[in-house]
């Protein structure tokens, strides 16, 4: 089977078994002739060998473990921090009013069906992106610019426009927490775990966090290429991997700075608090569907502008935000209340947004991550064909549970 049909059949044997509703409006129109929901990957049985090991609770590690407990698995999650989610991170403190804001996976683009189907499965309710009412700034070699809401919503962010993106209502955690929270995963989770070896031999795999050992007859490992060298993996695994996780691998700087103010200052003009600088920079305005007087703005910068921020401590961040946009929000500083940020690159546990190669990076590594090694199988973003997005990272645990199943 071509990588292609076999992408294709991994995806559609799991959006019949999340429920027909989503189908109709996914891009495999094929599946609406299916009438076969029988799962084709087998499960475990009465198996034995199904005592499987996952390491690291972000989605794909969830959805993976979610997908082989439901075929039977008895499945373990081992996750080094003291929360699930991974980079799907909603942040609520400091805000007032109840505003939340996204540290990671914030927008869902209209064809993620993976995303979607999830998110309705677990009955969460998707909302607009974009705010659908005000102004956006334009604001570039210093000359500023409001663009009208229609016109704005109606221009691309990437492969598609801006007014099809979506989010999930009460924040992207709902997802991860709705996996977590599940009876298939509940107390399968073990949080402040740290994988620090993994042994195999012919008949079985050992992990180690340093407390505790398990052991398993299969080991899912969803840890981000820059992490995974603190795992100290025996047999060595394969040279593509080593170069990869020694920095082989590109990952993209990212760092959002979050700014609450006393008041929505910016409606005085009728613009929502958006906007695109040539920084170069996303402004959002995450509360702008939130009710409250309080707003809470966004500035997002990713690679040389993100490393910028990344040597400032939090005070000096809000400062350099704040200045730069007198000239696009005037009023910042005298209506600025309190500010926090998160860098990605100096996030012990991924140490870097997400996995963005270099062409050659990719031409001559991106297979090798995501092969199996022996009895260990690997998922995360950076093993997909959608990195940098849940849908990614949903597909690559979907993929790694499904190779799990053909080996028993
Ligand atoms: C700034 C930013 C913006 C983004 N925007 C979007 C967006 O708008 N829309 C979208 O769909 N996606 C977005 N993404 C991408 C999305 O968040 C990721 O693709 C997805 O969450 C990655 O999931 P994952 O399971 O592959 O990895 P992770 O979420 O990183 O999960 C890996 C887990 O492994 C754990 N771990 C690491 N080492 C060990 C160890 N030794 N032992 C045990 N556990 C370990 C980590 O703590 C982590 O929880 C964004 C990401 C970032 C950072």
């Amino acid at each position: 089977m071509s990588d292609f049909s076999r992408r294709k059949f991994i995806k559609k044997s799991i959006l019949l078994s999340l429920g027909a509703t989503y189908i109709i409006s996914c891009e495999d129109n094929d599946m609406l002739d299916s009438t076969n929901s029988t799962d084709p990957d087998g499960e475990a049985g009465n198996n034995e060998n199904n005592r499987v090991i996952i390491i690291g609770a972000g989605i794909s590690g969830l959805v993976a473990g979610y997908d082989l407990s439901i075929a039977g698995y008895e499945v373990k999650i081992l996750e080094a921090r003291n929360r699930i989610g991974g980079r799907v991170l909603t942040i609520r403190s400091p805000f007032s009013n109840n505003h939340y804001v996204e540290g990671g996976a914030a927008r869902i683009k209209p064809d993620h069906d993976l995303t979607i189907a999830y998110a309705n499965h677990f009955n969460l309710i998707l909302d607009p992106f974009y705010a659908t009412s005000g102004g956006y700034i334009n604001f570039t070699n210093g000359n500023r610019t409001v663009i009208d809401n229609n016109t704005y919503l109606n221009t691309s962010y990437g492969s598609a426009l801006r007014k099809d993106y979506l989010k999930i209502r009460g924040g992207s955690d709902q997802l991860t927490n709705a996996f977590a929270s599940s009876n298939e995963l509940s107390n399968k989770i073990f949080l402040n775990s740290p994988v620090t070896s993994i042994t195999q031999n012919d008949e079985n795999v050992t992990v180690d966090t340093g407390s505790s050992q398990f052991q398993a007859d299969r080991v899912l490992c969803t840890v981000p290429l820059p992490v995974l060298n603190k795992i100290n993996f025996s047999p060595s695994l394969s040279a593509g991997k080593q170069t990869a996780m020694n920095g082989g691998f590109r990952y993209a700087p990212a760092t959002r700075i979050y700014l609450q103010f006393k008041n929505r200052f910016w409606e005085n003009e009728s613009l929502n608090g958006w906007g695109n600088t040539d920084h170069p920079e996303e402004i959002w305005q995450p509360s702008w569907d939130m009710s409250g007087d309080t707003g809470v703005l966004m500035s997002y910068l990713r690679w040389s502008a993100a490393e910028e921020m990344d040597i400032l401590n939090d005070s000096q961040r809000n400062n350099a935000v704040l200045s730069r946009w007198e000239n696009i929000f005037e009023g910042s500083s005298n209506n600025f209340d309190k500010g926090i940020s998160k860098s990605w690159s100096t996030d012990e546990w991924s140490k870097g947004a997400w996995a963005s190669p270099t062409t050659s990076q990719n031409e001559n590594l991106n297979e090798s991550i995501s092969q199996a090694e022996g009895r260990i199988h690997f998922a995360g973003e950076h093993s997909s064909n959608d990195r940098g997005w849940m849908q990614g990272a949903l597909f690559s645990g979907l993929r790694a549970a499904s190779e799990i199943k053909n080996k028993n």
